[in-house]
């Protein structure tokens, strides 16, 4: 069936004929089939370069062999016990490893169940209520940060969804990225906050990039008032590089959260942080959190395979970010838009200059990036379908797909 087939059959039987809707595409969704190294092939026989990367896991790219073995590997032994297995201690030790922020560590199923679990966390810690989080942040799809900003006079948020309870919403404060006094204001007059929860590089509207110094500004702000910080680094983990946004930019936050490249393209989430916050964690401690597929051996053996994969080849952290910058660099001089990278994650926002935040990245063209968007798609070049989801590259992205993608952007651009 090609794929305007199946999504009629999909829209009757699924809401929005979707299972998660930044995938609904006007006036369908393309249906993949197969994915193997940098490229997919849908249901209508086009093979496209992928630079969506199911929105950030796929850092190796489809289908890579060392993953698949160890897929497979396990498979011949089974995939659920509902006991520990040898590979939590093992996982959990280059984790703990990787990032000394993270003393102790838990597996979970989703990103964000880890947000979810870790916000509890501080919550059971402190004993406080309130959380701050940052305007345009993403941190999952669960009550506590389906919030959005209150009408100008108010930092308490309101619901983002229909669902969500006021009551509820009223304890998520936000404030704008790259804005310190911002977060010192809030935390002056807010004495009830548990913790600031922040994606370090904003990935879920751009990437929107920390200014000089902004991000140790807020480990010494939320220090000075007794505040925990947590740093979401579900996206930026493992991506940005071994050790994530927090080794790149040197801070210690008191909780972090990965996902995404940690499973490899398995379903997984892990929250950690100091030993004494972790230790309140059930059974150790009054935290409650439990999950059926916790620590699921698939997900932890494709996840070690990938971790494996990158220490045996810290240099591959480079050449995506030399890929990122050719692209950047072969942009036609005339434009209106600006390109942001870091790494392997890119964006090129239709907006005269680099967002700094939430409201200034919502200044952007969506239409523009609509048109380039499709023609992107008829180049071949799958970018996510949206101006406000990074754009990633794997390592397994050649250079011809870098040429391919920066011819098919100056063709879209000009
Ligand atoms: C994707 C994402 C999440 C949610 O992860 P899921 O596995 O989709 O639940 C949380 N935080 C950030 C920063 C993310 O990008």
């Amino acid at each position: 069936m090609k794929s305007s087939e199946l999504y009629a059959l999909a829209a009757k039987l699924m809401p929005g004929g979707v299972s998660s809707p930044v995938r609904a595409i006007r006036p369908y969704p393309f249906y993949t089939l197969a994915g193997k190294g940098s490229r997919i092939k849908t249901a209508d026989g086009q093979y496209l370069i992928d630079c969506c990367l199911a929105y950030g896991p796929l850092l190796l790219g489809h289908a890579h062999p060392e993953i698949r073995a160890a897929i497979t590997a396990q498979l011949g032994n089974g995939w659920l016990y509902g006991t520990p297995t040898p590979l939590e201690p093992e996982m959990a030790g280059v984790v703990t490893g990787d990032h000394p922020s993270m003393e102790m560590v838990r597996f979970v199923s989703t990103g964000g169940e880890a947000t979810m679990s870790a916000l509890r966390a501080a919550r059971g810690f402190t004993g406080k209520s309130d959380i701050v989080k940052v305007e345009g942040g993403f941190h999952g799809a669960h009550d506590a940060v389906l919030v959005k900003a209150g009408s100008g006079a108010t930092t308490l948020g309101v619901p983002d969804s229909a669902g969500v309870l006021p009551d509820l919403a009223r304890h998520t404060l936000q404030v704008p990225y790259n804005d310190p006094e911002a977060l010192e204001g809030i935390l002056a007059k807010h004495r009830d906050v548990a913790a600031f929860i922040l994606e370090p590089v904003l990935g879920n509207i751009g990437p929107v990039l920390p200014e000089k110094g902004y991000l140790a500004e807020v480990r010494s702000i939320t220090k000075a008032h007794d505040v925990l910080l947590i740093f979401d680094e579900v996206i930026t983990g493992y991506r940005l590089g071994i050790g994530g946004a927090q080794a790149l930019y040197g801070i210690r936050p008191d909780l972090t959260t990965l996902g995404k490249v940690l499973g490899g393209g398995l379903p997984i989430g892990a929250f950690g942080g100091r030993r004494e916050i972790m230790a309140c964690i059930a059974p150790s401690g009054p935290v409650y959190q439990a999950g059926t597929f916790s620590g699921n051996p698939l997900s932890l053996a494709a996840g070690a395979a990938t971790l494996k994969y990158l220490h045996g080849l810290p240099e591959a952290y480079r050449r995506l970010d030399e890929m990122s910058r050719a692209i950047g660099e072969s942009l036609p001089r005339e434009r209106r838009g600006s390109f942001v990278r870091l790494g392997s994650m890119f964006k090129y926002f239709f907006r005269a200059n680099p967002p700094r935040d939430y409201r200034q990245a919502k200044e952007s063209d969506t239409g523009a990036f609509g048109e380039f968007w499709k023609g992107m798609l008829a180049r071949g070049i799958f970018l996510p379908p949206s101006q406000f989801e990074t754009n990633f590259l794997s390592v397994v992205h050649t250079d011809e797909d870098t040429t391919a993608i920066s011819e098919a952007y100056r063709a879209c651009l000009s």
